[in-house]
């Protein structure tokens, strides 16, 4: 009862962390994780981060490295079931670059249906639920995806491929919405987001973890007994790499890149901190991500953070700052 009354004093924000396993290649490193349980994870701090040796964070609930896709969705399918009912919902990954936010969002490069990340489960049950409803509901699901990369917003979903698109997008006016009836239908779109993203992307110079990309599904349904009309957005954003770059070692666009980042997460990290705690001002229109997800983070909308950590002991500097900006939005 008290556990439940602290929740709703917390409002809608629920925090993750998911560690990545080791990856093949990586025999016998050492770990920075000590241990971890239900919501709680203990990490091995060398001498420099304090005398004590160990740090431990606290969080809705902590995914080992051998948790599967299914098991990191399960908390996600209550979320679907309100967008359909009006709310709006912001599921974010946060992390540094390599630590798994892609995967869990997307998913590996060569994608199973067992390896299927939270887009295309979120995408799946929204039409598996939609159908349950036909006979009293009618719903029409609308799908947007940007990046934002230094501040700047740009729309993946333009190609001759895509048909019937409008372009009255959600917060980006001139950001093409194209309707979709089917999972596959948004599969499809993701492809083509996708290879919009690569496009000046070099193997040396591999932009995406340093943009945010932000799938949004826009549900409109309409009840078909009263004809009253309701709508509901998901937000589902993979956001650029969290890591600090040591300024006396990058320069020019590499320093604006990092500046930008570390603006606009620093942003976020406000908003839904102060939303937290109840403030009443809330920073919205401190960045581009922010002001996009204005209407989707705050009162009645609900926000899910998976927070990703590497486990070597060579990262343990960003697992903990990692874990200290999930803590203080937790
Ligand atoms: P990020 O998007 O944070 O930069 P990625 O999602 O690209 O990181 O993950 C880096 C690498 O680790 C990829 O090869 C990915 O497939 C692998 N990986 C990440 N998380 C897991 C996991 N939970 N299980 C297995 N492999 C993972
Ligand atoms: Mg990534």
């Amino acid at each position: 009862k008290l556990y439940n009354q602290v929740q709703d004093l917390k409002g809608s924000i629920r925090v993750y962390c998911r560690v990545r396993p080791f990856l093949p290649g990586q025999p016998n490193k050492l770990s920075s994780v000590d241990h971890f349980e239900e919501g709680n994870i203990t990490i091995l701090t060398p001498s420099r981060y304090g005398k004590e040796g160990r740090k431990s964070f606290s969080f809705n609930k902590v995914f080992g490295p051998y948790a599967s896709q299914e098991e990191v969705f399960v908390d996600t399918q209550p979320l679907i079931r309100s967008v359909l009912d009006g709310y709006n919902v912001c599921i974010f990954a946060y992390g540094q670059t390599g630590s798994g936010k892609t995967f869990t969002m997307s998913g590996p490069k060569e994608l199973t249906e067992k390896s299927r990340g939270v887009n295309y489960r979120a995408l799946n049950d929204l039409f598996l639920l939609s159908a349950q409803r036909k006979e009293t509901f009618s719903y029409n699901v609308l799908v947007q995806m940007i990046e934002i990369y230094n501040e700047q917003v740009r729309d993946l979903l333009v190609s001759d491929e895509i048909r019937n698109s409008t372009q009255n997008g959600v917060n980006v006016p001139d950001a093409n919405l194209v309707p979709v009836s089917s999972t596959s239908d948004v599969i499809e779109l993701m492809n083509i987001g996708q290879k919009n993203r690569a496009v000046g992307a070099t193997a040396l110079n591999d932009r995406s973890s340093r943009s945010h990309s932000c799938l949004t599904v826009h549900v409109q349904g309409r009840d078909l007994t009263s004809g009253n009309t309701l709508r509901g957005c998901m937000h589902l954003v993979d956001l650029a790499g969290s890591e600090r770059v040591d300024k006396s070692e990058v320069t020019g666009d590499r320093l604006k890149e990092a500046q930008h980042i570390n603006k606009s997460l620093s942003a976020l990290g406000d908003v839904i901190a102060s939303l937290a705690q109840k403030n009443s001002h809330v920073p919205y229109r401190n960045s581009k991500l922010t002001q996009l997800l204005q209407d989707s983070l705050g009162g009645q909308a609900k926000t899910l953070m998976f927070v990703h950590i590497s486990p070597e002991m060579d990262a343990v500097g960003e697992t903990i700052s990692t874990l200290k900006f999930a803590e203080r939005v937790a």
